[in-house]
């Protein structure tokens, strides 16, 4: 082999390499990032109480847990935990009366019930390690817009677009896409966004869980209406909705901080 074929097979090996690994929902980065936000926001008590339940395990690695598990089927019960799937075109009042009726286990009425475990004097290590893990994930799900969309597309599934020339669907792009395209690890990712302003810092740790959802939903309407099956998605799709993303991921942080410090308040 002479050298310039030589350096030509080194420089082929080397951008496969750099090829995006495939991930999961939110993406590991996306989760990782509400959990260093959340980190950030924890009172002393909280943080002693975390620490307590998962150990050396920071609050950003734990968030993984729940699609790691994916992997065995022993865990399939927890899949529609990461999502509510809301019809289209509801108003405040019609997102909270389908909240409230409907009887999926979702992403929405399973929070209250891992924050039950976990103040429960009467739940063991392991219950309240696994309740936690979900927790601080599920809250990360709740704030990606795509975890609140409808059931007909699969939360955005179904309608396939490309991201920078790759095949892709929406929901993926809001799971991956537009966080990688970021180019941040997840520590300077939330660095990089927690400057919330006073005011939304109050407003996002007050908010209900039915508020929270519905501000997700509403941006998963914007979404779908600025987005359709084929579209080619890129440069512009990233500076029309970086904000948005951005403020996903900082609220999605804050909140679960203010969930976690009222659970051992
Ligand atoms: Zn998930």
């Amino acid at each position: 082999m002479n050298l310039s074929i030589l350096k030509k097979v080194c420089i082929a090996v080397a951008l496969v390499a750099y090829l995006p690994v495939n991930a999961l929902a939110w993406g590991q980065t996306g989760h990782r990032v509400v959990g260093q936000v959340a980190d950030y926001y924890l009172t002393a008590k909280a943080r002693k109480a975390v620490k307590a339940i998962l150990g050396g395990e920071t609050i950003a690695m734990a968030s993984n847990w729940p699609d790691f598990i994916k992997s065995d089927t022993a865990y399939n019960y927890l899949g529609s935990w990461h999502y509510v799937n809301i019809p289209g075109g509801l108003d405040q009042n019609g997102v909270f009366h389908f909240l409230d009726t409907d009887r999926e286990a979702n992403v929405y009425n399973k929070i209250p019930e891992l924050i039950a475990t976990l103040k429960n004097k009467q739940s063991t290590a392991d219950q309240k390690k696994m309740a936690i893990r979900l927790l601080i994930h599920f809250v990360g799900d709740l704030n990606q817009p795509m975890h609140t969309a409808r059931k007909e597309d699969l939360g955005g599934n179904k309608i396939n677009v490309t991201w920078f020339g790759q095949k892709s669907n929406l929901h993926r792009v809001w799971d991956e896409g537009l966080i990688e395209y970021q180019q941040l690890s997840y520590t300077e990712y939330a660095a990089a966004i927690n400057h919330p302003s006073k005011e939304q810092l109050n407003q996002w740790s007050h908010d209900s869980l039915k508020q929270s959802v519905y501000e997700s939903y509403l941006t998963c309407n914007k979404i779908y209406d600025k987005t359709k099956a084929d579209d080619k998605l890129s440069y512009r799709y990233n500076f029309d909705f970086v904000d948005t993303l951005n403020e996903a991921l900082l609220k999605g942080g804050i909140r679960l901080a203010a969930m976690i410090n009222q659970i051992y308040a």
